[in-house]
């Protein structure tokens, strides 16, 4: 058995997407992935999307996971979309809290994702597999690293089945928060997100909000590499391949990539490492 493999897609905004994102997955199916997930804007906005482009993968024969988030919901509509889901097939979920658009009303009826899993299996039982976020550099808003691995903790007595990390490119925070969650007892599986690298500006921009650190020798690296895009991809192919097999060789339960709706980055890091 090789080493199990997920791939993470975002809902696309055009016909001209959705064609791109089709021929996308195709080449990634190659490489056997374990199941393929799909966004979920938090808020309403994007999540016909997400069902129509699961709904895809899973009439193309592939496991299929639907993210899903609770922010701003009421236990009513949580409860419709899980029939919903159960009636398209769906067996996977990946349990969120997720983040209001700027704006948007109030909270909703669940506070944290804990209590989205507590609900869907009060209410679905063992029928999903459900999935988990884990941030080993600690999430953005937590009051302290060590509540926030309380509240990872917290979700997995919930019931979730496995948990999927914020990306990272420290493996040492991943694997002193893999050993600090089981020794409070919570010891589902914890799945690297691996994100490759193929832009500088965005990267640095997103990892600023998500709780994710971009380590200052490869800031630089990227800041220095300018408009030279060649040489970013190159470098960023390096850095994840090397990312990936330190994890692997350390035993880690599988990769979950966040493709960014391109199959390039993620096919020649598998090539490399000789899982494609
Ligand atoms: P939670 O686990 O609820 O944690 C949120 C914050 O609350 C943390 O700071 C935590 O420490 C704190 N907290 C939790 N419980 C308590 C408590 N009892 N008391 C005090 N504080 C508490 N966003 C989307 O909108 N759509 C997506 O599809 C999506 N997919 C994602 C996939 C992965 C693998 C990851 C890692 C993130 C994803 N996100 C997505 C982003 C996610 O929604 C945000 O990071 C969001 O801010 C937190 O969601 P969560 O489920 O981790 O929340």
């Amino acid at each position: 058995m090789g080493l199990p493999l997920s791939f993470e897609f975002f809902p696309p905004k055009t016909p001209e997407g959705a064609a791109k994102l089709h021929a996308v997955r195709q080449q990634l199916y190659s490489a056997k992935p374990e199941f393929c997930s799909v966004t979920y804007g938090a808020g309403g906005s994007t999540q016909d999307g997400t069902l129509q482009t699961v709904q895809a993968i899973l009439d193309e024969g592939q496991q299929g996971a639907s993210h899903f988030t609770c922010v701003g919901a009421s236990r009513e509509s949580v409860r419709d979309k899980l029939a919903l889901f159960k009636s398209m097939g769906l067996r996977r979920l990946v349990a969120l809290r997720g983040d209001l658009p700027s704006g948007y009303g109030g909270m909703g009826e669940f506070r944290y994702a804990a209590d989205l899993v507590a609900f869907i299996r009060a209410e679905t039982g063992d029928h999903f597999h459900l999935e988990v976020a884990a941030y080993p550099e600690t999430h953005p808003q937590a009051k302290s690293a060590q509540a926030d691995l309380q509240a990872y903790a917290a979700k997995v007595k919930a019931g979730a089945s496995s948990a999927i990390t914020q990306f990272f490119f420290n493996t040492d925070a991943y694997f002193r928060f893999v050993d600090d969650a089981y020794k409070l007892g919570a010891e589902v599986p914890v799945v690297p997100g691996i994100m490759p690298i193929t832009n500088s500006a965005g990267l640095l921009r997103f990892a600023d909000s998500c709780g994710a650190e971009i380590p200052r020798w490869i800031r630089l690296r990227l800041q220095g590499y300018g408009d030279d895009v060649e040489s970013i991809k190159a470098f960023g192919l390096d850095v994840v391949t090397e990312l990936c097999d330190q994890l692997r060789n350390a035993g880690v339960p599988g990769l979950h990539f966040y493709t960014m709706n391109q199959s390039a980055p993620v096919l020649e890091i598998l090539r490399r490492l000789d899982l494609g």
